[in-house]
């Protein structure tokens, strides 16, 4: 029986645990470029350090024990004062990175968010979600229409997140039936809109690439045969761009070319409306074969084939080298279903799937870069596609979708301009609060980290090179940390 006091400060300390920011025992250095081993050694000596690490790889970089009943902050000075490091500062502490507590990520069944290598599939095919999260994890404001079976408005893991209507807060609109009640009696438009914007790190069901968003449910297809007509889609289109959607998700397709349905899109678009059109499920090639709206030629389409958990693409996905623009993650798929509102099927399949995941990643996408023209946000998304080799010729950027790669804008490096008596100076320019890492070589044989700096507000750091003027001739690059 543990005894009274140790319980309670059990308690205590489940309650508040110290913050602890950085090791008291230790102490990290850069030794400078040129300095000999053997005068860092005596310097070591001389101040009762005893080096625990050191890594040639890093510049040199040492792990430095301290004596007893010192303090961090006074071998950091002496240290610098010292002129033998570049750099001396305490071990800092750090934290597990938050990821969603919902059920259906936990057990890695949502692999096209987090890819494992679980369930026989390939490590890391997938759209980099938790690390797009360290980014952005919330489009609250942005609303996305789901044109589609209706949406199960009250389902557990999608009711904080549904649109609600100013008027009478309707989730959205009936096409087929003329009113503001669009039930999902079908599931389709309920499972693309978890994998949309799922309520994320509720502790319920799945995620959405978005973990807040806006749902707005255009429901133009029917139950019995999934059967949607231009006229109801379009209908849903019109309410959309009235009621302030940003995107729209198309998750169909029909081979006839509708010029009513091509000018409601053209009008869409207008109002800056990105449409993320599903490539269809026929393993055909659109470029030769086309299907609407996938295959419209307007810059705000965005068209999606679908890949496994292997990065291939999957059997059933129609591509086209110019006409389906990148593909998504589309097989064996899990999200929220319409039976109750605590339903989830899966696995399941489909282009439609794909779809919804661009989606979601183009609400992140338009809360984080909410200045920027469809165009500017499509571009960013395409380019950040990873390039796979089962998609070459299949789709116009032979890319699988990448949230983190497309929410973080690239890193640009330049010279400032200084006197000649004065350090060499960089700048990192690379978005607003973006970890950045400045690499050097002297040789293009090894590269190493020599500055990492977080962006400001404005979007830069800026970095002075202190190795002495002898020291040999050095190129250096940036890359982004995540
Ligand atoms: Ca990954
Ligand atoms: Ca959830």
């Amino acid at each position: 029986m543990p005894s009274p006091g140790v319980a309670q400060s059990a308690a205590s300390a489940q309650q508040s645990f110290p913050v602890v920011e950085y090791r008291a025992d230790r102490m990290l250095i850069m030794p400078r470029a040129g300095v000999s081993p053997r005068a860092l050694a005596e310097f070591h000596t001389a101040q009762q350090t005893v080096v625990l690490r050191r890594f040639e790889g890093l510049g040199g970089w040492e792990v430095l024990q301290l004596p007893p009943d010192t303090t961090v902050a006074d071998f950091i000075t002496s240290y610098e004062r010292s002129g033998l490091v570049a750099f001396a500062e305490p071990d800092y502490a750090r934290q597990l990175a938050l990821s969603p507590n919902d059920p259906y990520f936990a057990s890695g069944a949502l692999w096209g968010l987090n890819n494992d290598g679980q369930s026989g599939g390939v490590a890391d095919a997938d759209i980099d979600a938790p690390e797009g999260w360290d980014v952005l994890t919330s489009a609250s404001n942005i609303i996305v229409a789901v044109l589609d079976t209706g949406i199960r408005h009250t389902h557990e893991d999608l009711a904080a997140n549904l649109w609600a209507h100013p008027l009478d807060g309707s989730p959205g609109w009936n096409a087929l039936t003329g009113t503001n009640n669009p039930v999902d009696g079908d599931g389709h438009g309920t499972l693309v809109s978890g994998i949309i914007g799922a309520e994320g790190d509720n502790g319920k069901g799945a995620t959405g690439v978005a973990w807040r968003v806006r749902l707005m449910a255009g429901k133009c297809f029917n139950t019995l045969g999934e059967v949607g007509f231009d006229s109801d889609i379009i209908t849903c289109l019109e309410f959309a761009r009235a009621h302030g959607a940003r995107i729209v998700n198309a998750s169909f397709s029909g081979t006839a070319f509708s010029h009513s349905l091509s000018n409601a899109i053209a009008t869409a678009r207008a109002a800056g409306i990105i449409l993320v059109a599903a490539a269809g499920n026929n393993a055909a090639d659109l470029d030769m074969i086309p299907r609407y709206p996938a295959c419209y030629d307007l810059d705000n389409i965005v068209s999606v084939a679908a890949t496994t958990r292997n990065d291939e693409l999957w059997s059933s996905s129609n591509f086209g080298a110019t006409s389906v623009d990148l593909a998504a993650p589309g097989h064996q798929i899990y999200s929220t279903f319409f039976l109750n509102d605590g339903f989830y099927l899966g696995p399941v399949s489909g282009t439609s799937l794909a779809a919804a995941y661009v989606s979601g990643t183009f609400a992140l996408m338009l809360a984080r870069f909410p200045a920027e023209t469809h165009q500017q946000i499509i571009a960013r998304v395409l380019d950040a596609a990873d390039r796979l080799p089962a998609l070459a010729g299949r789709c116009a950027t032979g890319g699988r979708l990448n949230l983190r790669k497309a929410l973080s804008p690239p890193v640009l490096l330049s010279v400032l301009p200084t006197g000649p008596d004065e350090p060499f100076q960089l700048r990192v320019a690379a978005g607003p609060n973006r970890t950045c890492v400045i690499e050097s070589t002297t040789g293009f044989t090894g590269w190493t980290s020599v500055f990492t700096n977080t962006t400001s507000a404005a979007g830069f750091f800026d970095f002075t090179d202190l190795q002495p003027p002898d020291a040999p001739q050095r190129f250096f690059r940036a890359t982004a940390g995540f």
